[in-house]
């Protein structure tokens, strides 16, 4: 393991920046106003500009004029399926795990925990 106080490397960063946007998404409002839906849109079109990881932002950005967000931004469980559907489209590319992205599956991983209660 890498000690704790160097650089993140794309793996570290990746696990910060899904945590961060799920978890946004997870709180973001069932009924969202024009200006979050204008916030939320603008910090994700950010992403393919602004990330440090250049290919990833890349292929994000190619992800995501495909899969436009402007109809996903409307609720909260409309967005957590979108980004988890995003999400899976990395994790294609990578050969890792798909996951199920209803908003159950989303909450218990995000926002509340599973039910067993492991997490309290
Ligand atoms: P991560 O994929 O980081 O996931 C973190 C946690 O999220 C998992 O442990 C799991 O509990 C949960 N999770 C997994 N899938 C989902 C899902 N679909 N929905 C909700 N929750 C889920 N890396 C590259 O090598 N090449 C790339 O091109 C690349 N592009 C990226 C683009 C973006 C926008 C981001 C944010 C990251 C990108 N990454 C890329 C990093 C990569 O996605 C992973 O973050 C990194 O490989 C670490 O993976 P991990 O297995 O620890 O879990």
């Amino acid at each position: 393991r890498r000690p704790a106080d160097c650089p993140p490397d794309v793996e570290e960063l990746g696990r910060a920046t899904w945590t961060f946007l799920h978890t946004t998404a997870a709180y973001y409002p069932e009924k969202p106003t024009p200006i979050q839906r204008a916030n939320m849109l603008a910090l994700l079109k950010s992403i393919p500009m602004l990330y440090a990881c250049k290919p990833c932002g890349n292929d994000f950005g190619d992800d995501m004029s495909k899969n436009p967000a402007e109809k996903w931004v409307g609720s909260r469980e409309r967005l957590s399926w979108w980004l988890c559907e995003r999400h899976n489209e990395v994790n294609r590319k990578l050969g890792k795990k798909e996951w199920g992205c209803g908003i159950k599956e989303m909450d218990a991983r995000w926002k509340d925990g599973p039910e067993d209660g492991r997490c309290e």
